[in-house]
């Protein structure tokens, strides 16, 4: 596996709220805890909620973006920044919305499910940077419309240049790491039968076992935390 690493060309890094898990940012599997407990993610961050109740997906939101903003990027996230200076040509593909791979010092980031710390115009799909944060949500200062995370929600379509640069890069890269995912949510999911369909050798980082395992040539059990560093140490 390491010879794959250092022989590599080509290498795409795919990651999930698994990689996050270690800087207290809970993924969407997680029991909730506290205040949201009772409220299920899935049910929470769609577009049918923020229609039926801007007010408690908004706040729901503030809370996350709350725990996002007091979160450090872990060894996962430092050990793949360190990788993108030690190997040639590492792509990496994030479905988190955290910034935390940015905050670790990876740049040009893919990130295919936005960003939880932007903010846009639920009419007019624009970025709005500068609002009044006094009302839940607040509103649009162009439009009057509510505003929204800029974040890609369940049933939405992820943004096309991004998803285009993510697959190109599945389908260029010689060796795929999938770190901290569940392989469940699609068209993510996709990117690893991409890359096993163009010849590359694909590797899993995942205490679980994921519907990729049975594919992957490699499948390492363990935390990205404690993973990714071992990886990283070998190569230098
Ligand atoms: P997911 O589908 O990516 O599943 C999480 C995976 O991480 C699981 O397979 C789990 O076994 C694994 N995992 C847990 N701890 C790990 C660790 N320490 N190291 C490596 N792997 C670990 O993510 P989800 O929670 O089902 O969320 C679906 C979507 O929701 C995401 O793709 C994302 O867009 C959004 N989300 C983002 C964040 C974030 O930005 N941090 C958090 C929650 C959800």
């Amino acid at each position: 596996m390491i010879s794959a690493l250092r022989e590599s060309s080509h290498t795409t890094v795919l990651t999930g709220s698994g990689i996050s898990a270690e800087s207290g940012v809970p993924t969407f599997r997680e029991a909730q805890t506290g205040l949201w407990a009772r409220f299920d993610p899935k049910e929470l961050a769609t577009p049918e909620a923020f229609d039926r109740d801007p007010a408690l997906v908004w706040d729901w939101y503030a809370w996350r973006r709350k725990l996002v903003a007091e979160a450090r990027p872990n060894p996962g996230h430092l050990a793949i920044a360190e990788m993108q200076r030690l190997v040639p040509n590492v792509t990496l593909v994030t479905q988190n919305v955290d910034g935390l791979h940015q905050l670790a010092g990876s740049r040009e980031v893919i990130e295919l499910h936005g960003n939880i710390r932007r903010t846009k115009c639920a009419a007019e799909d624009t970025r709005v940077d500068v609002f009044e944060d006094g009302e839940s949500p607040p509103i649009c200062p162009s439009c009057g419309a509510p505003l929204r995370p800029d974040v890609v929600w369940f049933g939405e379509m992820l943004p096309l240049g991004a998803l285009e640069a993510a697959s190109m890069a599945a389908r260029g890269a010689d060796l795929l790491l999938s770190v901290g995912t569940s392989n469940l949510v699609y068209p993510a999911a996709g990117l690893p039968i991409e890359a096993l369909d163009n010849g590359a050798t694909v590797v899993e980082i995942n205490p679980s076992e994921t519907p990729l395992t049975p594919h992957a040539d490699y499948a390492l059990r363990g935390q990205a935390g404690d993973v990714l560093p071992r990886l990283i140490g070998e190569l230098s």
